[in-house]
């Protein structure tokens, strides 16, 4: 027979106002969505990506800009149902790939910037330090905003404590405490 049962388990509380099938299948390359789900989540999103909030254009059908994201990697464990998914653009997809998405604060404001492919994240993030980029890396990520019921907010969810992820989170605290003592010096 072909093609898989497909576990289509997942808290409907996470898509209010959807109760259809989420999966339509399970290929090579990963999920499949269906068309009913994936038109409820771009309503969801308001159209825009999760993580930097650029538009995304009114329907995913025939839009290169679009993108399912699996916000804690497959490779990481990351399910492919609620509340691991959200539409995201193709370049915060692209950029966040496997790593940890706090990776993408950096790259969003590189694309800000103009910079992204003409210096790597790390001078990025040296020229940064040395206040020659004045990269706003407290801003939170579009979803964080947002109240969507599909993704869930709770940090543990998503992170991995590599390595890399660990540098930047310390650089965003130590970042956050110059700002704090900055903003304490004016008043
Ligand atoms: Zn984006």
């Amino acid at each position: 027979m072909k093609g898989k049962l497909i576990d289509q388990s997942y808290d409907k509380s996470f898509t209010p106002g959807f109760d259809g099938k989420v999966l339509s299948a399970i290929g090579d390359s990963g999920a499949v969505y269906t068309p009913a789900f994936k038109d409820w989540m771009l309503r969801t999103q308001d159209y825009r990506c999760g993580y930097c909030g650029d538009f995304l254009g009114s329907d995913w059908r025939n839009n290169k800009h679009v993108s399912v994201e699996h916000i804690k990697n497959r490779r990481l464990g990351g399910s492919d149902m609620p509340p691991n998914i959200m539409f995201s653009c193709v370049y915060c997809n692209s950029q966040k790939n496997y790593k940890h998405y706090l990776r993408l604060k950096i790259a969003i404001q590189m694309r800000r910037f103009g910079i992204t492919g003409v210096i790597s994240q790390m001078q990025a993030l040296k020229l940064m330090l040395k206040g020659v980029l004045t990269f706003d890396l407290l801003s939170s990520f579009h979803f964080e905003d947002m109240n969507w019921p599909h993704v869930q907010k709770n940090e543990e969810s998503y992170y991995d404590e590599g390595e890399e992820t660990k540098i930047i989170r310390e650089m965003l605290e130590k970042e956050a405490r110059t700002l704090r003592a900055k903003s304490q010096e004016v008043n």
